[in-house]
């Protein structure tokens, strides 16, 4: 091979994309179909394996592919059974993905970005950062690690039924490979998951809720986080750029387009911020109009924030005035806040630089030599 040839990584190819890729090398369109299926049904990332592939076309691929997912650097497991990993695919460039189980279903929350650019004040995530775009074989791979592990694990019912890109990042400022991940999550070949239990939340960037709408087709949750533009902007500067009006449109185009039954919004509890009686009424006129579900969040402190969850009474209350005005309202239930995997946890706190390091090298070297 020449120097500086990479090899593809498979993981990140939708079947589209496998099409092209075997296309390049002679092969027909079903390889894709049979290699998805080894990938993403059984997890086999070894070409020796694939059986049902010629001698020659495994030997072809040792040579020019590989299946290779980010490291898993390190697992972290809440009293609540929520699970944490940090994972990482280059030096330094670690993120997070939590699985959290509950009686009837296991949702995983994965990571788009390292880091975030969108700076919202009360999110952890923007404290550290951006720093890179994750490609589709590292947003692929999450799932794709949780589930091979969770399945060893056979501790009945831990499952994955609902993928959520909640974790670090927005993912609407990575489609790229955001669009061939949801269309892999999607595939009945691999994960496939019901649009329905495959959600993208936004921080509310109207271009990519466009682009979204005439997509892989997912359910789509929005986060608001305050019922007015003056507020929202202090929390969620982006809202500058595309405030609520034009954001409600963009929701209206997809309710439209995509026929689905509703948007989720999230909207985080702050104390004395945004959990007052008249943000609650203010809500309701914008959100009573429209298809929709209101998730309640409390606020998870992280370090360094001067920011307070509101206190239980005042989520109530603030529950009680919006389903009295015709909104579908929930809250949130905090979890696995005691290995800072809740929401608006995700982000360095984890393992100090220089271990991470370490410890990526030490990986790096025993993959190498296995
Ligand atoms: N950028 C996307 C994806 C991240 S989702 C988006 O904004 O939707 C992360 C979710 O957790 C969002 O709804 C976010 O607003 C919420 N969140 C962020 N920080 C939080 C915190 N400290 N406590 C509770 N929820 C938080």
């Amino acid at each position: 091979m020449p120097a500086g040839f990479q090899k593809t990584n498979l993981m990140g190819l939708d079947q589209a994309g496998l099409e092209l890729f075997f296309a390049g090398i002679g092969e027909k369109p079903f390889r894709a179909r049979q290699v998805l299926k080894w990938i993403h049904h059984r997890f086999v990332d070894d070409f020796e394996q694939m059986t049902d592939l010629s001698r020659d076309l495994r030997a072809r691929l040792k040579e020019i592919a590989e299946v290779r997912p980010p490291l898993i650097l390190s697992e972290n497991r809440s009293v609540d059974g929520t699970v944490k990993w940090l994972m990482a695919s280059t030096e330094g460039n670690a993120v997070e993905t939590v699985f959290i189980p509950e009686p009837n279903r296991g949702t995983l929350c994965i990571s788009s970005q390292v880091g975030c650019m969108l700076n919202c004040t009360f999110c952890a995530t923007a404290t550290q950062g951006f720093n890179r775009n994750l490609d589709s074989w590292e947003i692929v791979g999450q799932v794709w690690q949780a589930a091979r592990l969770l399945r060893e694990e056979r501790l009945g019912g831990r499952r994955i039924t609902n993928v959520v890109l909640m974790g670090m990042g927005e993912p609407l400022l990575n489609l790229d490979a955001v669009e061939p991940a949801l269309s892999v999550f999607r595939n009945e070949l691999a994960f496939g998951l019901a649009a329905k239990r495959l959600t993208v939340s936004t921080a509310g960037v109207i271009p990519g809720i466009d682009r979204l709408r005439e997509g892989v087709d997912v359910a789509l949750a929005i986060s608001l986080h305050a019922p007015e533009d003056e507020l929202r902007t202090r929390l969620v500067p982006l809202n500058r750029k595309y405030p609520i009006a034009d954001l409600f449109d963009a929701c209206w185009r997809f309710l439209k387009e995509r026929k689905r039954s509703s948007i989720t919004f999230e909207y985080t509890m702050i104390d004395g911020v945004n959990d007052q009686p008249e943000h609650a009424r203010k809500l309701v006129r914008l959100l009573a109009p429209m298809p929709s579900k209101l998730n309640l969040i409390p606020f998870n402190p992280f370090p360094g924030t001067t920011f307070r969850q509101s206190p239980a009474d005042c989520i109530e209350r603030f529950k009680e005035i919006t389903r009295a005005g015709g909104v579908l309202t929930t809250v949130r239930k905090t979890r696995g806040d005691d290995i800072d995997a809740a929401c608006g946890q995700l982000a360095g706190k984890v393992l100090d630089r220089t271990r991470r390091q370490a410890g990526f090298q030490q990986q790096l070297a025993q993959r190498a030599a296995s």
